[in-house]
């Protein structure tokens, strides 16, 4: 270290050590209370086809993406909501990251123009062809890096599910990842407790709404609520305009294993797409305890009424 910035350093540490205890300790106070109250909150948001304008190739059946345009997931804005009025009451940032093609940087933006501070877009050509399981692989390491490079989250928010692939495991996935407290299909967050370190929901539930309360951090999934996303205000809009839109790779985000992202990483497979038939078969309650337990007899279940799906899957897993 050159002279003047050792010199420089040491005065500093001096006038720390030695100037009115009060003062110190006020700082000290003021910087963990500072601590409690500015949360970091981070919401996971895809871009998806507006479905309402989706349409289905009459001969081919495929949808028709072409020309279709693109909206952020409308849960997704019920969790921004939910998000920065957290951030207002608390103090803090939000931080909006989405995995997408570059052309998701639109909603991105959009977000900024609402009050969210930061956006990051996750953007690689592995990705490509992502199933739920790569793409929660693939969001949780860009969450662990945007909690090392912008600070801890307490509060990750992620839609309940899209309106595109519909199917409601991103969020969990996440969770199940980062080795979270996940609250699923939470319609309103009655009480942080920042000391604490407690967050209480309301869950809309078959049959209720149940109050739930768990230790942060935490993973909420967020249903069409209570809220409604505000319309910004115009800094925030200008602000928008020329934002620095947090751009990452695989690798930019930490990611050292490809082979569990795109479709190298993804185990589905999409057999067949049809409209089911209406049927008079009644719903069955499977007696299980935990959700291995219930994925597992789903299985044998599926398997039991299509025993050609079971041959595939493993002639699939076995590379043949
Ligand atoms: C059977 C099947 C096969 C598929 N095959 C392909 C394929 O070959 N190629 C392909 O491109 N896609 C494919 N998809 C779509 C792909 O799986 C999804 O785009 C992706 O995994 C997210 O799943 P989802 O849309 O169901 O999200 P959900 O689990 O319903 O989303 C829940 C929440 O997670 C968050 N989230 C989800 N995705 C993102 C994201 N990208 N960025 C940030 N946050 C996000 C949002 O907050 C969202 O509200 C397939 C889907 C299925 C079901």
């Amino acid at each position: 270290m050159p002279a003047f910035y050792l010199r420089r350093h040491l005065a500093r540490c001096l006038l720390f050590q030695f100037c009115e205890p009060e003062t110190t300790e006020r700082r000290r106070r003021w910087i963990s209370q500072e601590r409690d109250r500015v949360m970091h909150i981070a919401v996971c948001m895809k871009q998806v086809p507006d479905s309402g304008q989706i349409r289905v190739h009459p001969v081919t059946n495929t949808i028709m993406r072409q020309g279709v345009p693109t909206i952020i997931n409308p849960y997704d804005l019920f969790a921004l909501e939910e998000a920065l009025r957290l951030r207002d009451k608390f103090g803090g940032e939000v931080t909006v990251l989405t995995m997408g093609p570059p052309m998701a940087e639109d909603s991105l933006r959009k977000t900024l123009t609402f009050g969210a501070d930061r956006a990051v877009l996750l953007t690689d050509r592995f990705f490509a062809g992502s199933d739920t399981l790569a793409t929660s692989f693939a969001l949780a390491a860009a969450l662990e890096k945007i909690a090392r490079e912008f600070g801890e989250m307490p509060v990750i928010f992620t839609g309940k599910q899209t309106i595109d692939g519909d199917t409601a495991q991103v969020g969990p996935g996440i969770a199940k990842r980062l080795n979270l407290n996940q609250l699923t299909y939470v319609s309103r967050i009655n009480e942080l407790d920042t000391a604490a370190g407690t967050i209480t929901v309301e869950r809309r539930a078959e049959g209720g709404v149940q109050l739930l309360s768990t230790k942060m951090p935490v993973l909420i999934t967020m249903l069409e609520g209570t809220n409604e996303i505000r319309r910004g205000s115009l800094a925030d809009a200008y602000r928008a305009v020329s934002a620095k839109i947090v751009t990452w790779s695989a690798v930019d985000a930490g990611i050292t294993d490809i082979t569990k992202c795109g479709l190298r990483g993804s185990p589905t497979i999409v057999k067949k797409v049809f409209a089911p038939q209406a049927h008079a078969e009644k719903a069955t309650m499977l007696p299980v305890e935990d959700g291995y337990d219930a994925a597992a007899a789903l299985m044998n279940e599926i398997f039991k009424r299509q025993p050609a799906l079971e041959a595939d899957l493993m002639r699939f897993a076995s590379g043949q």
